[in-house]
């Protein structure tokens, strides 16, 4: 069966989880892989579907068992994709990595066919205005998501794509685009 693995990446707060959510709809023959995280829920996130929520304890144990395809800390929380979970998955389907740029570079180097897409904001303004938007993070983690996007955006260029998240929709059209040219390439 042909299938096609994409990672997603971008800056927290650009709008990933909005536009993953939205090909997701359209697309549903494609499933999306489920992180491993340390940290805290946030309201409305469910576990098993948003992260699995596991402790600090339970993390290492399985980073130490060779568990994760990559993994990374930030913000002070571990976080890791689920190996045995993505392989078994591309048997089956197409599939989303929702990742972060050094994530998506190491997911790179187990699949080389991993297709990068990295989802940019249009403007600094309109990122800070969207993170303090999801009225999420305290203005502390806001500004240290923001810290982070010089090195973020510094990666763009080792990317397959770059979408800019203007409009929503456009943006969801662009990702789908980009979907239907890599199933064509592998068929
Ligand atoms: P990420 O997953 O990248 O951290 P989210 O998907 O949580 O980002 O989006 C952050 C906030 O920006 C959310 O409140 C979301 O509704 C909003 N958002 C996403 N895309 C757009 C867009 N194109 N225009 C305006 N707001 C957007
Ligand atoms: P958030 O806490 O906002 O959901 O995610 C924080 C950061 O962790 C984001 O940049 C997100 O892309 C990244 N992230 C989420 N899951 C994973 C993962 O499995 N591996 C890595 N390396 N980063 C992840």
């Amino acid at each position: 069966m042909n299938s096609v693995l994409m990672a997603i990446s971008g800056p927290s707060g650009v709008g990933k989880g909005t536009i993953v959510k939205k090909f997701l709809e359209r697309r549903k023959e494609v499933g999306v892989s489920v992180s491993c995280t340390t940290r805290a829920p946030r309201t409305g996130e469910v576990n098993g579907k948003d992260y699995f929520f596991i402790t600090r304890e339970e993390f290492l144990r399985r980073k130490d068992e060779g568990g994760f395809l990559e993994w990374d800390e930030h913000f002070g929380n571990f976080y890791g994709t689920p190996k045995a979970f993505v392989e078994e998955q591309l048997k089956k389907r197409s599939l989303i990595l929702e990742i972060d740029v050094v994530g998506a570079l190491n997911a790179k180097k187990h699949f080389p066919d991993c297709a990068l897409i990295m989802i940019v904001p249009p403007s600094v303004d309109e990122l800070k205005k969207r993170l303090e938007g999801r009225q999420s993070e305290t203005e502390e983690q806001v500004c240290s998501r923001l810290q982070r996007l010089d090195y973020e955006l510094s990666k763009a260029d080792e990317y397959d794509y770059v979408v800019v998240n203007d409009d929503l929709e456009n943006a969801v059209n662009k990702l789908e685009e980009i979907y239907l040219s890599l199933l064509t390439k592998k068929a």
